[in-house]
């Protein structure tokens, strides 16, 4: 495998992209830490994959500093070092736009999503760096097509991941040369990906826009309007920017996998639909 001997961190490992990763990681040759809310969804993860000798579980809140701390120190004893971090976890604002916020709702859920989605991405590169360093190892942080172009969240979200990209790229600069820093920006998946709780939004799926879709459904207006939105085929890019030996000069990148939205059209979304 491209990973072998790699030891990786993950925080929202319990499932969506999170556990496409690990799974993706373990069939690498790499030993991974799944962090995440839900101890359950850790333990089927574990329960699930051919060697779970090498999966770790630590239940925690990516909002808290000291339990990534104790998650990075858990991967070093077990695993004997942390070679990669992929930053992963958060939830989404269901495109609820700024004319359907009450002032309360943007000040909740403002705290809410930024906490999740951007201190917890600072908070695992903040306990993860020093460990990093001594592997000359990376992270590699889960942004989004809303880390680039409007209207795949609400206000929100979008700015959420706008700054997740300007963190990925301050952080390349602050940790070069030790350590790389990379993103995949990813479009559409058919994940458990949740809401705020402040937006009443925890027990909504976006798994359920991919269930509604029938033979009827406008395809999305991305070139590749027809590529899967299975987590599993957005994991290539995680195992590239992993592994020094095939990414060992990139860093500050975001590599998008989201069906070509920046090639858009105006009046088609693909222009070769009659190939
Ligand atoms: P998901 O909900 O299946 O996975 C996210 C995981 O993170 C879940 O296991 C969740 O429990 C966990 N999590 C959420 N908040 C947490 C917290 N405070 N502390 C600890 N764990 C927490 O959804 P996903 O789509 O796999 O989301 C992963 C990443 O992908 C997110 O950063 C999301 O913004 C990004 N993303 C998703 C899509 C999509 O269409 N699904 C598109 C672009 C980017």
């Amino acid at each position: 495998g491209w990973l072998e001997g790699n030891a990786t961190l993950i925080t929202g490992g319990g499932s969506g992209i999170g556990r496409a990763v690990a799974e993706r990681f373990l069939a690498e040759g790499a030993s991974v830490t799944i962090l995440g809310r839900d101890k359950d969804r850790l333990e089927e993860v574990v329960r699930s994959v051919a060697d779970p000798s090498r999966v770790h579980t630590v239940t925690a809140d990516v909002r808290d500093g000291a339990a990534l701390a104790a998650a990075v120190a858990e991967t070093v004893e077990r695993f004997g070092k942390l070679d990669t971090l992929v930053a992963n976890a958060g939830v989404w604002d269901y495109q609820r736009q700024l004319t359907r916020l009450s002032p309360e709702e943007v000040d909740t859920a403002f705290d809410e999503i930024f906490s999740v989605n951007v201190k917890g991405y600072l908070l695992a590169a903040q306990a993860a760096w020093r460990e990093l360093v001594k592997t000359r190892g990376s992270i590699v942080m889960t942004l989004s097509n809303a880390s680039f172009y409007v209207n795949g969240g609400g206000p929100l979200y979008t700015a959420s991941k706008h700054a997740c990209l300007g963190l990925m790229r301050e952080l390349a600069y602050e940790l070069a040369p030790k350590v790389r820093v990379n993103g995949v920006a990813c479009g559409g998946m058919n994940t458990d990906l949740r809401g705020p709780e402040s937006l009443a939004l925890a027990g909504r799926s976006i798994s359920a826009s991919f269930a509604k879709k029938g033979p009827d459904t406008p395809p999305p207006p991305i070139p590749l309007h027809d590529s899967s939105t299975e987590p599993r085929d957005f994991t290539g890019p995680y195992v590239l920017l992993a592994s020094r030996a095939q990414s060992g000069p990139i860093t500050g990148h975001a590599i998008s996998v989201d069906g070509g939205i920046g090639v858009r059209g105006f009046a088609r979304a693909a222009g070769g639909d009659d190939l």
